[in-house]
């Protein structure tokens, strides 16, 4: 069974985008088979995968009004050894136009269903916002990853997002979890980073990803260059930092996979 994880927070420029990509890449790296569903209208995720956003002919806007299915949308980007199903600004159509429409929440997780035997991890980039597009990734997702910022305001979102997984679980999406809460941007001279960090393993003490991801300019170039951090600097500490993100949520989840069996 593959493992469909929504990547979100409503608030924005948390690390969302390069989560999401870095992810894709880095598991990708270890031979999982990958797709990236990019859900937010700004196509960030498939312009740090390198693709055009404003030349595609189909996107993810498509398949969700049910004008193109999730194989005629997919792309293999050039620069990634993930599949893409990318975005742009049409998106912002669907959002509207899906709230007329019957199962509107549920549009995402039924083209998802086509091909999810064909991946062993499917990740899914959400809006700086608790839209429907979120709620489409959050009904197809199993569990949901939180890039976080350990800032004042950091927790404060938090809650209102661990209550709307919460109702989704209650109604649409039983099998729903918070996959993780993950440490991004980090940098540890900074003493409110370091409070709102403690704050986070006292609460949480089970969700937070041991990897920590530090601020990194190699992070914040990759995307103008189109690909993965692991493709433009393999040796910067935002690589090595993801890599070691993909590694621990493999073991996780093989462990849970023992314990299952
Ligand atoms: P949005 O809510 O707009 O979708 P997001 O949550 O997806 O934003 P990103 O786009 O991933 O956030 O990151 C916001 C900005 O911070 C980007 O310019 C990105 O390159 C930069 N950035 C992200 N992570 C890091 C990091 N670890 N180190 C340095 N810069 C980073
Ligand atoms: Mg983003």
């Amino acid at each position: 069974m593959s493992m469909i994880i929504a990547i979100a927070n409503q608030k924005g420029g948390v690390g969302k985008t390069t989560t999401c990509i870095n992810l894709a890449a880095s598991l990708s790296a270890t031979k999982r088979r990958v797709l990236l569903v990019d859900m937010d209208p700004q196509g960030n995720a498939t312009m740090g995968s390198g693709v055009e956003k404003n030349q595609l002919t189909l996107t993810s806007c498509d398949v969700l009004l049910g004008e193109a299915s999730i194989d005629q949308a997919m792309i293999r980007p050039e620069n990634t050894d993930y599949d893409l199903l990318p975005a742009n600004g049409d998106l912002t159509a669907a959002e509207v136009a899906l709230l007329e429409m019957q199962e509107r929440e549920s549009r995402l997780r039924n083209a998802i269903s086509a091909v999810e035997d064909r991946y062993d991890y499917i990740l899914v980039d959400c809006p700086p916002s608790l839209n429907m597009l979120t709620l489409n990734a959050l009904v197809a997702a199993r569990s949901v990853m939180i890039p976080m910022q350990c800032e004042y305001y950091a927790l404060e979102g938090l809650s209102a997002l661990l209550n709307t997984v919460e109702k989704i679980k209650q109604t649409v999406n039983p099998e729903l979890k918070v996959e993780g809460l993950l440490r991004t941007m980090f940098d540890p001279r900074n003493n409110l980073a370091n409070d709102v960090s403690g704050q986070l393993l006292v609460h949480f003490p089970d969700q937070v990803y041991h990897t920590v991801i530090p601020r990194n300019v190699r992070l914040a170039e990759a995307p103008s260059h189109g690909m993965p951090v692991i493709k433009y600097d393999k040796a910067s500490s935002g690589a090595v930092a993801y890599l070691a993100l993909a590694g621990e949520l493999l073991r996780r989840h093989e462990k849970a996979a023992v314990a299952v069996a």
